[in-house]
């Protein structure tokens, strides 16, 4: 089980100023064919955060994130992304933005270097400005050393991570990464969490989609939990967990085959040697514990309280469990 800190809450950031919203997502619905990829997804977003769209393949972040960018339209309704609405300013908002696809999209034969001299290019950036960008993003990618090298020489997370660097050449305000670590080594993966936790210091709003809970335990901050179409919950990740998930007891006791009726029990399941035991009771459950330990001379082999964790948020709020 994953042992969650969530971030301290991004509107220190921003200590004495108002926090801008800078993103109204109102009742997106999109049907591809027969197909129903949103049912009617609405959330807002605040400058500053570090967000995860959190569901299984098929849940419909993808489908959300291209909307977000302007890539398809939805069937009907809004986005509002800083102040302005998509529909009718896409260019005007796009320059803020900055895309990761799902897919690897650069040049093989192309050099990182010229990759990124590209697609700056096509993102309005250019001359000294485009160069020392492209520095400046190898540098934060760990591949300054390979910018001469074909892209076709490169794992596909070394790509993965030149395809990060291409959406922050014109500096986006907010970055939005289409499950960018399916399929890549750790060392990659390691590298784009550390890159997007220090461009969210710096004030990045992030927009991250993944089927992996634990990145998102780890990379954000406030959280969606999607599937089939839908936001099933959403919010500061602390919250989710104070919500949805729990409190529950782990004991295991040498020898005991059977739990006794045990008070203020709401389930029991049996989990490796021992037992969970979920209660809203905490302290009289571990009291009463304690005594029958004593009165029957049980050989505990551990007593411990179990975190809530976004697994159990998942399972709570969508009926079936997120394999990652
Ligand atoms: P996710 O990103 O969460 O895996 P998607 O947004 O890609 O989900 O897909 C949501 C649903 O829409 C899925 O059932 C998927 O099969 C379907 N879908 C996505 N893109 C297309 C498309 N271009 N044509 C038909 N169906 C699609």
């Amino acid at each position: 089980m994953i042992e969650t800190t969530p971030k301290a809450s991004s509107t220190l950031q921003f200590a004495s100023a108002p926090i801008e919203t800078i993103l109204e997502v109102s009742h997106l619905r999109k049907t591809y064919a027969k197909k129903q990829a949103l049912q009617d997804v609405t959330f807002s977003l605040k400058a500053g955060t570090s967000f995860g769209f959190l569901g299984p393949n098929g849940a419909g972040k993808s489908t959300t994130m291209k909307i977000l960018t302007g890539i398809i339209k939805a069937d009907s309704g809004s986005v509002k992304l800083f102040g302005q609405e998509l529909t009718t300013d896409a260019d005007a908002v796009s320059k803020y933005i900055g895309y990761v696809p799902q897919e690897i999209t650069l040049y093989e034969k192309l050099s990182a270097y010229d990759n990124l001299e590209f697609f700056g290019q096509t993102y309005g950036v250019r001359g000294k400005e485009l160069k020392q960008r492209i520095q400046e993003v190898l540098t934060q990618t760990g591949l300054l050393d390979r910018a001469k090298d074909e892209i076709s020489t490169f794992s596909g997370g070394m790509k993965r991570r030149i395809n990060i660097a291409a959406a922050l050449l014109h500096r986006p305000k907010l970055l939005i990464l289409d499950e960018p670590t399916v399929g890549i080594d750790p060392q990659s993966r390691n590298h784009i969490f550390e890159m997007i936790r220090e461009l969210n210091r710096e004030g990045v709003t992030i927009i991250y989609s993944t089927h992996y809970m634990e990145e998102v335990e780890v990379l954000c901050d406030e959280v969606a939990i999607m599937d089939q179409g839908m936001i099933k919950a959403m919010g500061p990740l602390g919250e989710l967990l104070d919500r949805y998930g729990d409190n529950a007891i782990y004991l295991e006791v040498n020898g005991l085959q059977e739990l006794p009726p045990l008070e203020h029990v709401t389930s029991t399941r049996k989990e490796g040697s021992g037992w969970v035991l979920e209660t809203e009771r905490m302290n009289s459950v571990m009291q009463h514990l304690l005594q029958l330990a004593s009165t029957h001379s049980w050989d505990v082999k551990q007593l411990t309280v179990v975190r809530p964790s976004l697994e159990h948020v998942f399972l709570r709020v969508t009926g079936t469990q997120l394999r990652d």
